[in-house]
């Protein structure tokens, strides 16, 4: 009877191991995925239309629509090519496939 005890406790023991170990790397490719589906400011398209996830980082000298009093009501929540998504970001048809921040802008916003 102890020794059947011994064993599953070695057992248990075990797999808790490799479970540990392999749940943290299980968890890597969903946040790069998160990542990879965020429009990058970097990216040439992004930064043709001066779009910024913060609209007040907006270059203004580029960008003097986004510095009038209606420019400053812009953002991509309320952008006509905007489509809500989770935790503040969307989905944008400038962008298919990548996802814009709601209160990002970009050179195109459009009157919704
Ligand atoms: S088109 Fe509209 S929703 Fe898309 S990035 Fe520009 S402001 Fe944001």
């Amino acid at each position: 009877m102890k020794i059947q005890t011994k064993v599953a406790r070695r057992t248990f023991l075990r797999t808790a191991l490799a479970a540990s170990a392999v749940i943290p790397l299980a968890a890597i490719p969903l946040v790069l995925k998160a990542d990879n589906h965020r429009v990058d400011e970097a990216n040439p398209s992004a930064k043709a239309l001066g779009y910024r996830h913060d609209a007040a980082s907006v270059d203004t000298a580029k960008f003097p629509a986004r510095a009038t009093a209606d420019g400053k009501t812009q953002f991509c929540d309320n952008c006509k090519l905007y489509q809500a998504g989770d935790d503040g970001w969307g989905g944008c048809s400038i962008f298919p496939g990548k996802q814009v921040k709601g209160k990002g802008w970009c050179g195109a916003w459009m009157k919704a």
